[in-house]
């Protein structure tokens, strides 16, 4: 069988940029962790850059087998209804609106949908839902979710939902996982369900109940150093795109 063709989404670089090569220019770019752990898994990773025309959407998503919708700059309020609260962070209105379209065609075409750090944030954005624009300043009491000094330094345990699609991937209960984010999920969009929490509630998993494999974890896999959970959540995201792929 042809191995599922993945596409995932990209960040960019604004014009701004301060390095030479990039001066001037737009730049489309990806974390080459998230190529590497594609690539360490039987599937066809595809680049799927912010379009800002979002008529070929149906077309594009008919033609991959599962979505992966990768971490980045921020989420733009204004898509959830909130006035954006100033700070040092980087916003990206162009990918936060087409994210939006691609989740929501994915749903319907009901192509699995696998959404890390931004893109569990995403999800629940797509479908309604609403997040805390800064962890920091908004949820008094919560631990720190990304270390001001590395991305990957900061790690903390997740309590996991009994009963829940991430609890029969990863087999436990309680895992010990990354965290680089300053934003959360605040009003979970319905049918969702919240599927882990940090000890200080803030939201690390959801899922879409039912058949479709719709899912969302606040953090990075793709950079976890214990991969044996990290592993298995990606082969079950392409298991289910692979029944998608021999639909087709
Ligand atoms: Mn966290």
């Amino acid at each position: 069988m042809k191995p599922p063709t993945i596409a995932f989404t990209m960040d960019q670089s604004p014009a701004a940029d301060v390095r030479p090569f990039a001066r001037g220019r737009d730049l489309y770019f990806i974390n080459a962790a998230y190529v590497r752990y594609l690539e360490g898994a039987d599937c066809l990773p595809l680049a799927l850059p912010t379009l800002l025309d979002h008529s070929r959407i149906p077309a594009l998503i008919a033609g991959i087998d599962g979505l992966l919708l990768t971490g980045g700059d921020d989420v733009y309020a204004g898509a959830y209804g909130e006035q954006v609260i100033p700070g040092q962070w980087r916003i990206d209105p162009p990918r936060t609106f087409f994210e939006i379209e691609l989740v929501r065609e994915a749903l319907r075409q009901h192509k699995p949908l696998f959404g890390i750090c931004r893109g569990c944030q995403m999800i629940n954005v797509a479908r309604g839902g609403s997040l805390w624009q800064d962890i920091a300043s908004q949820v008094p009491g919560a631990r720190q979710h990304r270390s001001p000094e590395s991305p990957t330094l900061t790690y903390h345990p997740a309590a996991i939902t009994a009963g829940s699609r991430l609890h029969a991937i990863i087999g436990r209960e309680s895992l010990t996982v990354n965290s680089s984010h300053h934003q959360a999920i605040k009003t979970l969009a319905s049918p969702l369900q919240i599927t882990a929490r940090a000890e200080d509630g803030i939201v690390e998993g959801i899922e879409l109940p039912g058949e479709d494999f719709v899912l969302g974890v606040q953090w990075h896999p793709e950079t976890m150093d214990e991969m044996g959970s990290s592993r298995a959540l990606l082969e079950a995201f392409l298991a289910s795109c692979r029944e998608k792929s021999a639909e087709r």
